[in-house]
């Protein structure tokens, strides 16, 4: 969550400070500030309620040169979203400036001791409780570095931090424990940011610092070390992505865009893995388990939101193909009920951004406890693919629509081909390998055929988008993508929708059915279609409105719906790569005519970097 960005170099600061906020504004959008070092050293800060452009408009008369800055775009935890809440925070004599990702647990009795030695404080953040410690030890030590290492000391919880100072003006201090920071190293100039599309622009260069790391950045340099002190030898990586993939490339949403690159994403997730002639798949990023993953006696996965729904897929996927048992766990839940692990169980970790703290902190604790651990992540460098043993990413590019969809395709495919090479490994034979293989491949261009037809699913999203309820049903491999579809729906448009097993619908939902109720059923033909149809029988008969997602060719279904959508044949294990495409049109024409604010949907930020 939030979006950090520093800067020190010779560039015009405030327009810098601005565009890589922007660029960030799916992590945090509730509110916004930065904070200059003039040239006389002055600190100058601004911070807004809103969003950046609301910021970039109070900035105009800030008429400042300067070449040290940080800037911060906000998602609360702790106080109302309003001006004096947003970040930067500052000490009690407003000489130090500070913005924070991440959450300072122990904030409460910090602040009640510094408030008891005199200290007195503006906001109601637990930041400005860090910024107000950190003036604390400075009063003591004089020696910036030394007192933010004090300070982090003494907290507890995540934070990822830079800040600035009057007392010591050539430098940014940054430093991690639990939330992103990533170093820009660029000719004469430095940047630490919470993720690369805001450094991108200015340097391939970057260094991803590690939990209870620091950098200090000035204009002739930086260092990295431990908050303890202890020297560290950081890498340089280079990134791997251009600008123009983070820009809208004139779609009128990062979502649809998104939407509409999934031919592509789903090509590029199988990219040089896939051999469909030995039936058979290639993961480099899982070499060093090759083996023990094999005799693995249990897989569990554990992921959050949109993940966890590509999650449920893969237990069914895996189970099928590889007969390995499978459980699936939210993160959240996993890693506070002692879960029981055994040292020949894999535990995977599923993440778009690689940053989702429930995620994160999760792979810790089944580290403890001697599983192994597997990442499935799209951010390279991201902090959940460095934690964990080995992994796979699934390559879908930068995505910036707060509601995520080619990543979920690219997490889906991921999974097939994870399920496809445990399979072969074991039982699988090749001609099922060849079949699968063959059906792998030939799913961008379907995805296509799907998004081909785009206009006839905003046509019925004009029917339903004054609904105030949806419901979502599917069984078996769509079962998740009833979950799914329903979790797409709500965050961007606020409409209440719930995802069901089919067959479970009569065990409650059903009461809610009425010719008032829109049902989004998810029937592909496969081996339970007939059971689906029953389902959809028992909806009509209560006159709820069905709109089906089918096969082509399966016009007999028409006479019993309202509306049909048609996707292509394949096998049933990869239908959801399929059926979930209409589902995202669908909540994303939805969702455009009630004229929600699509890409940047209330309450909700792309990563999900706090508890
Ligand atoms: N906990 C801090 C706050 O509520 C930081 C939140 C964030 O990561 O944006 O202000």
């Amino acid at each position: 969550m939030c979006g950090i960005i520093g800067y020190i170099g010779k560039k015009e600061i405030v327009p810098l400070l601005l565009t890589g906020l922007k660029r960030m504004e799916y992590r945090g959008y509730d509110s916004a500030g930065l904070s200059i070092l003039d040239s006389s050293s002055e600190l100058k800060s601004i911070k807004k309620k809103g969003r950046v452009n609301d910021l970039e408009l109070a900035s105009m008369d800030l008429n400042v040169k300067g070449i040290i800055g940080i800037a911060h775009t906000r998602w609360a935890t702790h106080g109302y979203p309003n001006d004096i809440n947003a970040h930067p925070h500052f000490d009690t004599k407003m000489n130090i400036s500070l913005v924070h990702n991440g959450i300072i647990e122990n904030y409460s009795i910090i602040k009640q001791k510094l408030i008891q030695e005199g200290y007195s404080f503006r906001s109601d953040t637990d930041t400005e409780v860090l910024a107000v410690l950190i003036e604390r030890f400075y009063d003591k030590v004089k020696d910036l570095e030394y007192a933010v290492r004090l300070a982090l000391n003494e907290v507890n919880g995540t934070f990822g931090i830079a800040l600035i100072s009057k007392y010591e003006p050539n430098k940014i201090i940054a430093a991690r424990r639990g939330s992103p920071l990533i170093l820009g190293i660029g000719d004469n100039e430095y940047l630490v940011a919470s993720d690369a599309s805001a450094i991108i622009e200015h340097t391939k260069n970057v260094i991803y610092l590690n939990d209870d790391e620091m950098a200090i950045l000035s204009p002739d340099g930086f260092i990295t070390k431990t908050i303890a002190n202890k020297k560290v030898k950081s890498e340089i990586h280079q990134l791997e992505f251009d600008l123009e993939q983070i820009e809208k490339g004139g779609f009128e949403h990062f979502m649809l865009k998104e939407i509409f690159e999934q031919t592509q994403t789903i090509r590029d997730a199988m990219r040089g893995r896939l051999l469909v002639d030995e039936g058979n798949v290639k993961l480099g990023g899982l070499r060093s388990v090759r083996d023990r993953i094999r005799n693995a006696r249990r897989i569990i996965i554990t992921a959050c939101g949109t993940s966890y729904n590509s999650a449920l897929v893969g237990e069914y996927l895996i189970e099928q193909l590889a007969h390995i048992p499978v459980e699936v766990e939210y993160a959240s839940e996993f890693r506070y009920r002692s879960p029981i692990l055994f040292e020949d169980d894999f535990v995977i970790f599923i993440s778009q951004s690689g940053e989702t703290a429930d995620t994160y902190a999760a792979i810790q604790e089944a580290k403890q406890r001697g599983a192994t651990c597997l990442g499935i992540v799209n951010v390279v460098g991201s902090s959940i693919a460095r934690a964990t043993d080995a992994g796979i990413y699934i390559h879908a590019g930068p995505e910036i629509g707060v509601a995520s969809t080619k990543a979920f395709t690219s997490q889906l495919t991921v999974l097939s081909l994870l399920a496809l090479y445990l399979g072969r490994m074991r039982n699988l034979s090749t001609i099922d390998g060849i079949k699968i293989a063959k059906e792998l491949e030939a799913l961008p261009d379907k995805v296509q055929m799907i998004l081909n037809g785009a206009s006839e699913i905003e046509r019925i999203a004009n029917e339903y988008y004054q609904s105030r309820n949806f419901l979502y049903l599917g069984r078996g491999y769509n079962f998740p993508i009833a979950l799914e579809g329903a979790l797409k729906l709500k965050e961007i448009s606020y409409i209440h929708a719930e995802g069901y097993p089919a067959a479970e619908m009569k065990h409650g939902p059903i009461a809610l059915i009425d010719k008032n109720m829109p049902v989004v059923v998810v029937a592909p033909k496969d081996e339970i279609y007939e059971k689906v149809v029953s389902n959809i029988e028992e909806v009509k008969a209560r006159e709820g409105r069905v709109i089906a997602i089918t096969n082509y060719g399966n016009t007999d279904l028409e006479k019993l719906v309202d509306h049909c959508i048609y996707i292509p044949d394949t096998l049933p294990l990869l239908t959801p790569i399929l059926t979930v495409i209409p589902l995202q049109l669908l909540a994303y024409y939805t969702a455009r005519l009630l004229g929600r604010d699509i890409d940047k949907p209330r309450n909700l930020a792309k990563s999900v970097t706090v508890e």
